[in-house]
C-alpha cells in the first residue's frame, strides 16, 4: 500500500486538499442549507476523527443515521441470548455486543452471573469451539448488516456442527433508508455506506434516488472521500438532480459482490425486523430459510418475535439514531453515560455515534 514510503491513500488524508474541497462545498452550496445523512459507523468515525463537520460551511450538515447494527439490536433479543447463556448453552458473539444493555440485562451481566458467553471474531471461531466441545450446545448471536451476513450465510450453507445453531438478527440498510424517507425524515441526500455497498453495489440505491428524489453517493472512508461525497450531494441538490454517484470505485462496483449476495439469498429470507429505538421496518431483517431450520436457534429454542422496545430511561439513542440530535444533545452524554458506564447502546459499540463523539470530544467545538 505504499510507493516511495508514501501510502497510496496519502492524498485522501491530505488535510489541505480536504479543506480545499470544503471551500468548494461552500461555493457550491452558495449559502443554501443541505442536510446529509450517512448510515455507517465507520463514516461517523471518519467524519468525527478528521473533524470534517467543523470544516463545513454553515447550513451544510452531515448527520449520523442508523449505521450501527449493535445499536439497533432489540433489547429483548439480548435478553433471550442472556437467558440461553444462563440456561446451559454457550452463546458466542462479537465483543461489541456483550456490554449492550438489553431490557432486563446484558450478556456481560449474564456472564458475571455464571452464564457461558464467549467473544468471537467471527462465526468460524464459534464453529471451532462447538467442534471442540460436542457435548455442549452453542448458539451464535449473529449481528450485522449486509457486510457480515454473507459470511454467516456461507457458514450455515456449509453446515454447522449438530450442537450449534445461529440466532440471526442481521439487518438490511436500503429498507431502513427507505423507511426513513417514507417517514419524511428531513434529509437532502445520503452518503451510502461503503462496506455495505461493496456487497450490494451502487445500483442498489438507484430506486431510492429516483423514487424519492434524493442524491445518493457511495463514498469511501478517508477524509477526502467523505468531503467529495458531501460536495457531490450539494452539487446534485443545487442542480436539481437526484442520482447515484459511486465515488468509491476503488472498492465498490455497480453490481456489488454477486456471489456474496447469492450466498445471502440462498440461506436467508427477508422479514420485517424491529430496529431498537426506531421501530418495525418492513423487509429489513434476514431470517434463516425453512430449509435451514435445524440451524436456526429461533426454531430450536422457540424464540418468538421480541416486542418493539425503546431505549433505557433517559437515553436519547432513538433520536441519535434518527439524526434528530447529536450525542451532546442527550442530557446523559459524558455525565452518567460514558464508555466505562454506558446507559445506551450508542455509547457501547465502537460504531456507536455517542462512543465516537465521546472519544473525540476534544476535536468538536
Ligand atoms: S449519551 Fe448515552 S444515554 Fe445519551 S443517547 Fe448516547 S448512549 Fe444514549
Amino acid at each position: 500500500m505504499s510507493a516511495g514510503g508514501k501510502s497510496i491513500l496519502s492524498p485522501f488524508r491530505d488535510r489541505a486538499l480536504v479543506e480545499r474541497v470544503a471551500r468548494e462545498v461552500r461555493g457550491a452550496s452558495n449559502g443554501e442549507a443541505c442536510r446529509i445523512m450517512h448510515v455507517c459507523g465507520t463514516h461517523e468515525w471518519a467524519i468525527t476523527h478528521a473533524g470534517l463537520r467543523e470544516m463545513l460551511p454553515e447550513g451544510v450538515e452531515v448527520v449520523a443515521g442508523p449505521g450501527c447494527p449493535v445499536c439497533v439490536t432489540p433489547g429483548g433479543e439480548i435478553d433471550a441470548m442472556a437467558d440461553l447463556a444462563c440456561g446451559g448453552a454457550a452463546v458466542t458473539t462479537f465483543g461489541d455486543v456483550v456490554r449492550v444493555p438489553g431490557r432486563k440485562t446484558s450478556l456481560a451481566e449474564a456472564k458475571a452471573d455464571g452464564g457461558d458467553v464467549r467473544v468471537v471474531y467471527g462465526m468460524a471461531d464459534a464453529i471451532r469451539m462447538a467442534r471442540r466441545e460436542p457435548g455442549k450446545g452453542f448458539v451464535h448471536f449473529s449481528i450485522g448488516f449486509e457486510t457480515t451476513a454473507p459470511m454467516a450465510a456461507i457458514e450455515v450453507g456449509r453446515g454447522l456442527p449438530a450442537n450449534m445453531s445461529v440466532f440471526s438478527t442481521h439487518k438490511l440498510i436500503p429498507p431502513a433508508m427507505e423507511f426513513l424517507l417514507r417517514a419524511g425524515i428531513e434529509v437532502d441526500g445520503f452518503i451510502c455506506p461503503g462496506h455495505v455497498s461493496t456487497i450490494i453495489g451502487a445500483d442498489a440505491y438507484r430506486g431510492l434516488a429516483e423514487g424519492y428524489g434524493k442524491p445518493m453517493v457511495v463514498a469511501g472512508f478517508e477524509p477526502l472521500d467523505v468531503m467529495l461525497g458531501v460536495l457531490e450531494i450539494v452539487r446534485q441538490k443545487r442542480a436539481g438532480i437526484a442520482t447515484v454517484s459511486n465515488m468509491y470505485g476503488r472498492a465498490v462496483s455497480q453490481r456489488g459482490n454477486e456471489l456474496a449476495v447469492e450466498a445471502m439469498e440462498m440461506v436467508f429470507e427477508r422479514a420485517d425486523a424491529e430496529w431498537r429505538g426506531i421501530g418495525r421496518i418492513p423487509g429489513s431483517g434476514l431470517r434463516l430459510r425453512r430449509e435451514y431450520a435445524g440451524s436456526d436457534a429461533a426454531v430450536r429454542f422457540g424464540i418468538g418475535e421480541v416486542p418493539a422496545d425503546g431505549m433505557p430511561a433517559g437515553c436519547g439513542c432513538g433520536d441519535v439514531l434518527l439524526g434528530r440530535i447529536r450525542p451532546e444533545g442527550c442530557a446523559l452524554f459524558g455525565r452518567s453515560c460514558r464508555p466505562e458506564s454506558p446507559v445506551g447502546p450508542c455509547m457501547v459499540s465502537l460504531e456507536g455515534t455517542c462512543s465516537i463523539a465521546y472519544k473525540y470530544r476534544d476535536k468538536m467545538q
